[in-house]
């Protein structure tokens, strides 16, 4: 597979597309949404290409799990837990994915309504 046909998402964890890092570790990378909704929005995701929550396989899972725990983490370090914050995984075209790798919105520096969009 040549760089090209590798998604968006690959391409920005692996450095060929440049973003505005949050964090990155051997499996997990995290930057900020080019089109942020809230004062603090950071996309997490798995280096793997998994495209989205219904393809996950075997120990996909536990990465997964590990994806939401550096969330967590994340919005921690941030100071965002004390007034809270919103962790979004869109998952297919109806619930409005976009990008077919899986991703973690975190959202956090407003208050936010219930039901969403
Ligand atoms: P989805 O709609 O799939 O849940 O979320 C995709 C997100 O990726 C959107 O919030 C969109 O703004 C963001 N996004 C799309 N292209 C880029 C890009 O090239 N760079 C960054 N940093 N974010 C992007
Ligand atoms: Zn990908």
């Amino acid at each position: 597979m040549s760089t090209n046909d590798r998604c968006l998402f690959c391409r920005i964890a692996s450095g060929d597309i440049p973003a505005r890092k949050a964090y990155e570790d051997d499996e997990i990378y995290a930057f900020h949404d080019i089109n942020p909704q809230a004062p603090t929005h950071i996309l997490i995701i798995p280096r793997k290409h998994i495209p989205s929550l219904d393809d996950m396989e075997g120990a996909d899972v536990q990465l997964v799990g590990t994806v939401v725990a550096r969330a967590a983490q994340i919005a921690h370090d941030l100071q965002l837990t004390a007034d809270g914050y919103r962790l979004v995984a869109n998952t297919g075209a109806a619930a409005g994915q976009t990008v077919f790798h899986i991703h973690f919105h975190l959202l956090g520096g407003r208050n936010f309504g219930w039901p969403p969009g």
